[in-house]
């Protein structure tokens, strides 16, 4: 069987070496043609249609151990995925051996000390649906699918961000199994630069097997969901946006999103397709409160459509999921804001107006809060001015309209770039983007990043990422 090694030679691999790798695996090994080779190599952007030329579902630290070796022996291309869901792809790479960690799935929650254990494996819906049996829970994105690793090795938001910080910001410790096949722990007390790098430097320091979180009271009810109105009322709702969420308090997090009314059972059929505006809130403080704080989104002029209600955290975090499918042509462009002005909802409403997908849409999700409150550099993550994130999220069915599709996301996010804190996420960063982009959403992490990277993984082995370069240090010249 051919594959590719780092030095981007293509090699054959005897069968004999892959059935040795096989007995020391409990994971199977996948190659094209077999069951779940499809599975594990699509991601859930289906504008990516690379072929690994094998594929492991390790099950264990010990079968991330194995592969690990193996890709040293025969100096192979690696690619590492979870759940897929980075919309450049990143977790697939043509030719490469696949390490897919996306079964090693373990929650383990101790209340006392308000930790979860979570393995590499994990989808946000799994940490959130065992740390909530005990009120508890950590900063994780607004979708359930989406893998944990990933998400928290680039940053990580979501509705509990305003009052946690990044999901770096409450992760205390990482297990990670280096270029040299060794499983190593990182802390604040052991090895924190490599503890310093993994929260925010992607997958550029080795396989992470497990995270564990800080954890915080947080329901198990909450007052959450979405109100809707017609686009024609855009321009009084995210006034009503802008305002609110400009002294919201740290508990509500309010996300403004214009696009097509889906066909929802909780919008009347009349309005399917045609233009919305609609404000999603979290308060994930006491739901008394909650409901108060939320009366005026609630009151406010004639929606099309209300389920802004009190509701269970673990549902709140799964309402958006039926909206992001697995396999859709998706096309990004995002930029952190410091603050909303009133000329960007005008551009907001815009754009909007120029949709080309039933799917597509434009979002501000409100960010701002504990995450400004750390130093610059108090992980890898950076960017503490950001308070607003606005994200033009082009989403269609067909190859034939991607031309029309990403124009329209390119023209709206050149046309609003110029609000930008000068800084963005790196993971909602598309496939086409320029180093530029890349350099702005690390900001100044990066000339240290590369100094760990240097210390931890000197070849390059871990390249399918956002890779950074190992930068020598002056002690080393
Ligand atoms: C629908 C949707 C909604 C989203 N919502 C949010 C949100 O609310 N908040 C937010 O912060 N982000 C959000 N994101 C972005 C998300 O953080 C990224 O897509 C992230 O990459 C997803 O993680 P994953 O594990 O699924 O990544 P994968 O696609 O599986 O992997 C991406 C890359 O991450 C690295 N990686 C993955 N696992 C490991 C590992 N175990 N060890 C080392 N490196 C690894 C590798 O470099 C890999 O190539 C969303 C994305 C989508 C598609």
């Amino acid at each position: 069987m051919k594959a590719k090694t780092i030095h981007g030679h293509e090699i054959e691999l005897k069968p004999e070496s892959i059935d040795g790798l096989r007995m020391c695996l409990r994971g199977p090994v996948i190659i094209p043609g077999d069951n779940g080779y499809e599975d594990s190599r699509t991601v859930w952007n289906g504008m990516i249609g690379r072929k690994p030329s094998l594929i492991v579902r390790c099950f264990g630290v010990a079968d991330v151990i194995a592969c690990m070796h193996f890709i040293r022996e025969h100096e192979l291309l690696l690619c590492i995925k979870n759940g897929g869901h980075n919309i450049a792809g990143l977790a697939v790479a043509d030719g490469a051996f696949m390490i897919d960690v996306s079964q090693m799935r373990g929650v383990w929650v101790d209340p006392e000390k308000r930790i979860a254990h979570a393995q590499a494996g994990c989808l946000i819906g799994d940490v959130d649906r065992e740390t909530q049996v005990h009120g508890l829970a950590t900063v994780l994105g607004f979708i359930s699918a989406t893998g944990i690793s990933g998400l928290t090795l680039g940053g990580g938001f979501g509705y509990l961000t305003r009052r946690w910080g990044w999901t770096t910001d409450n992760v205390t410790a990482l297990d990670m199994v280096t270029a040299e096949a060794e499983l190593v722990h990182a802390s604040r007390y052991e090895n924190p630069d490599l503890y310093w790098a993994l929260r925010g430097g992607g997958g550029n320091f080795g396989i992470v097997t497990s995270i564990d979180y800080m954890l915080n009271p947080v329901g198990p009810e909450i007052v959450g969901g979405m109100v809707a109105w017609p686009a024609s009322d855009a321009p009084k709702v995210l006034e009503l946006y802008r305002t609110m969420a400009e002294s919201a308090p740290p508990e509500l997090t309010l996300v403004s999103i214009m696009r097509p009314t889906p066909p929802a059972p909780w919008v009347p059929k009349y309005m399917h397709g045609k233009p919305m505006v609609a404000i999603l809130a979290c308060y994930s403080g006491n739901p008394v409160e909650g409901e108060k704080i939320v009366a005026p989104i609630k009151s406010f002029g004639t929606p099309i459509g209300d389920v802004l209600v009190r509701r269970p955290y673990v549902q709140m975090q799964t309402l958006l999921d039926a909206a992001q499918p697995k396999g859709r042509r998706y096309y990004w462009k995002s930029e952190y804001l410091t603050r909303i002005e009133p000329a960007l909802c005008d551009k907001v409403i815009a754009h909007a107006s120029r949709i080309r997908s039933p799917h597509s849409a434009l979002i501000l999700f409100q960010i701002g809060g504990a995450l400004n409150q750390f130093r610059e550099d108090h992980n890898a993550t950076g960017n503490r001015n950001a308070r607003y994130l606005f994200n033009v999220t082009g989403s269609w069915e067909k190859a034939e309209d991607d031309e029309p599709n990403i124009a329209w996301a390119r023209d709206a996010w050149n046309d609003m770039k110029s609000f930008s804190s000068g800084g963005n996420y790196i993971n909602f960063l598309t496939e086409d983007e320029s180093p530029e982009r890349v350099k702005a959403a690390m900001g100044g992490a990066i000339q240290r990043l590369g100094e760990i990277k240097a210390k931890w993984d000197p070849h390059n082995i871990f390249r399918t990422n956002r890779n950074i370069k190992p930068v020598p240090t002056l002690q080393d010249i």
